[in-house]
């Protein structure tokens, strides 16, 4: 086995390299993971731009990514669901099971959650842009061998997405709008969809998403670079029961609480910038909004991994574009570009 691993490790903003590692022999407990294929998710990039995302500011060298799939490479300890060979999707949370939180059944918040590629704790928990990296059993399901790395690793931003979904409760028959036809807003419109939502209108700033999120099954698109008149105007004669402001934009969520109908719900995926932002938050109050987050997931993951599976949700033609894994650096600036990328993802260099 390679006594060194080749990681995608960020510096500071625009600062991504990638750095040859020389690999610990495994602890006990944990599984070695033999990179097979992940995605670029917009939290990377915003790391990559900024060397921060919302309130996780990077602090020291941060290895990115937390979309992950690959093989078994090494087992520290027998006894586990895994052996070399096998083909698994990496949960990237590892949560400690017995805080108030983890005790209610919601392990997402975690008081001493530890992520992957996130710098929300110091030190950073490093993440699997890297050839190879370790795990806890508990992060692993193990795939079929003829299902494609690159679906396995979309498992991760599914989940977010289910999550989502089943924060905005019962979705059947609902009239659901997305603000951000990106993947995250792609696969929760997927994931409304499945639980049953009636109508579907994807709301962006760029032609290019929105065409795809067409192509997916979306019933209306609103391009509101040039105003939201139009988008106004249709809310105004059917307003939404469900939004999903998927941005982080502040002036997306004040066009989220403008178009919601009275009693609405509306759930908060995006990264809102760290810090105090201005909304119109009286509406919350006079429309009786009920406006929830949606921070990451739980049990959704293995669901997501299951649909991929069984082929439920086609994560696949999301994916606009491959890179060997060498190749983050100029992979992150591809994903960056909106008028080409919806998902790019990293593949191991054979
Ligand atoms: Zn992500
Ligand atoms: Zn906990």
């Amino acid at each position: 086995m390679s006594e060194v691993a080749l990681a995608a490790t960020l510096f500071g903003p625009e600062d991504l390299r990638m750095v040859a590692q020389p690999l610990d022999p495994l602890a006990k407990g944990m599984v070695r993971i033999k990179f097979g294929a992940a995605g670029i998710c917009g939290s990377d990039m915003h790391y990559f731009r900024h060397a921060r995302t919302g309130n996780f500011v990077v602090t020291s060298p941060l290895v990115l990514g937390h979309e992950i799939a690959g093989t078994v490479a090494e087992v520290g300890l027998q006894g586990t669901h895994l052996k070399v060979g096998d083909h698994v999707a990496i949960n990237p949370s590892r949560w400690c099971g017995h805080c108030a939180r983890c005790r209610e059944g919601r392990a997402n918040l975690c008081e001493n959650i530890y992520f992957m590629g996130s710098a929300s704790k110091t030190p950073h928990m490093q993440g699997g842009f890297a050839t190879f990296f370790d795990v806890v059993p508990a992060q692993c399901i193990v795939v079929p061998k003829d299902l494609p790395f690159a679906s396995v690793a979309l498992a991760e931003p599914l989940a977010v997405c289910l999550h989502a979904a089943s924060r905005a409760g019962d979705l059947k028959g609902r009239r659901v709008a997305l603000f951000g036809a990106g993947p995250i807003g792609l696969l929760t419109m997927l994931s409304a969809k499945l639980a049953g939502a009636g109508d579907l209108t994807m709301i962006d700033i760029a032609g290019q998403p929105l065409a795809f999120a067409r192509k997916l099954g979306a019933n209306a698109t609103f391009d509101i670079s040039e105003g939201n008149d139009k988008l106004v105007a249709a809310a105004q004669e059917q307003p939404f029961d469900v939004v999903f402001e998927v941005t982080g934009a502040p002036s997306a969520l004040a066009m989220a609480i403008r178009t919601v109908c009275r009693g609405g719900v509306l759930v908060q995926i995006g990264n809102l910038p760290g810090g105090e932002i201005p909304v119109p938050a009286n509406a919350i109050m006079a429309k009786e909004i009920d406006f929830r987050g949606s921070f990451r997931f739980d049990k959704e993951f293995a669901r997501a991994v299951d649909l991929i599976v069984q082929g439920g949700i086609d994560v696949q033609q999301l994916i606009t574009a491959r890179r060997p894994l060498a190749d983050t650096p100029a992979a992150m600036r591809l994903a960056l570009d909106r008028s080409q990328s919806i998902k790019v993802v990293l593949e191991a260099s054979s």
